[in-house]
């Protein structure tokens, strides 16, 4: 697998306009893989049709080629591959699939009784492990509704042996109850086990919408993406879709790279929930050597987006990054 072509992406959601926080990501994963000599493709991640819209999906196309970040091939947008992912579902997932009839209201309750039944027998050590999320981001993370971490307790498996029609209920997926390690070019090697920071994940909901971890390790899979740089946030999802795309027979990501968060003085990571500016493309030049001193690259010269990345890709460097949980966009 070493003579791969490197591929990287970009897989935004649409659901708001590119910010400094997101502008940095993929400028990222642009220079990172263009000096290795690799393609950098784009993916919307449109699968959540209430969060996402297409007026933010032109915006971000518009966006990136006026800062010279020109994808390779065309774009991909998930909204448009549901077929892909239901058929995974139904072949290569199946066995790992089942349905679930649980609403949030029963498991609240459930949760509840759970956590009296704790309190009043404090020795009891059965509490689901949230470790894993506590020593990664969620503490630089303003809390947010994109899911990407378990904010709920892990499912407990109520509909596992119910056998329920699975096309008529929404649809859980058995993620693996052992820790497994990979190594993180920046943030160095990790431990986790997804059954304890995701447990069974609700792949397909009742409505048909699926859940967008699943679409992004089939499509990395199918993309032959070899090299993964996206932000910390979504760091405590990883050994979950290592076993998705090892699950569904995908080739698998030779290398990850979580990239530290943006943050605020206050440390607040700049989001759409707390209202990050959309960046002004106006400003191109001014955009890249801002991010690119957030990444602790070595300075550029003033000149043209496409010169400038030039420079960037030529110098890139993920040294400065190393170990690092934020950036602090005041230290620019
Ligand atoms: N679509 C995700 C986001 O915008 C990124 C997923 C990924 O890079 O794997 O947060």
């Amino acid at each position: 697998s070493s003579k791969r072509h490197p591929i990287g992406r970009f897989a935004p959601s649409p659901t708001g306009e590119l910010h400094l926080g997101s502008l940095t990501t993929a400028l990222a994963s642009f220079c990172q893989i263009k000096s290795l000599g690799g393609s950098w493709l784009l993916r919307i991640e449109d699968t959540d049709s209430e969060r996402c819209d297409e007026q933010f999906s032109e915006q971000i196309l518009i966006d990136l080629e006026a800062l010279g970040l020109y994808w390779d091939g065309d774009v991909i947008y998930q909204s448009e591959r549901i077929d892909i992912y239901n058929d995974y579902l139904s072949s290569a997932l199946f066995p790992l699939t089942y349905g679930c009839q649980c609403s949030r209201k029963s498991l609240a309750q459930y949760w509840a009784q759970q956590g009296a039944q704790q309190d009043s027998q404090p020795s009891n050590q059965t509490a689901p492990d949230k470790s894993v999320l506590n020593k990664t981001a969620s503490n630089t993370t303003a809390p947010n509704k994109n899911n990407h971490t378990a904010e709920h307790q892990r499912y407990p498996r109520c509909c596992l042996d119910a056998h329920l029609n699975k096309e008529q209920h929404k649809l859980r997926l058995q993620l693996p109850d052992y820790t497994t390690g990979f190594i993180d070019g920046i943030q160095g090697l990790q431990w986790q086990n997804p059954q304890q920071t995701l447990g069974d994940m609700v792949v397909r909901r009742q409505d048909g919408m699926i859940n967008y971890i699943l679409a992004a390790s089939i499509d990395d899979g199918l993309q032959h993406v070899s090299h993964v740089m996206r932000g910390l946030d979504i760091l405590p999802l990883t050994t979950a879709q290592i076993s998705i795309m090892q699950a569904a027979k995908l080739p698998s990501i030779d290398y990850w790279y979580h990239l530290p968060l943006i943050c605020h003085a206050d440390g607040q990571k700049l989001s759409k929930q707390n209202l990050a500016q959309p960046i002004d493309t106006r400003k191109s030049s001014a955009l890249i050597a801002t991010a690119l001193r957030l990444l602790q690259q070595p300075a550029v010269d003033m000149d043209t987006p496409t010169r400038m990345l030039e420079q960037a890709i030529a110098q890139w460097d993920n040294a400065p990054l190393q170990g690092k949980q934020t950036l602090n966009s005041f230290n620019i």
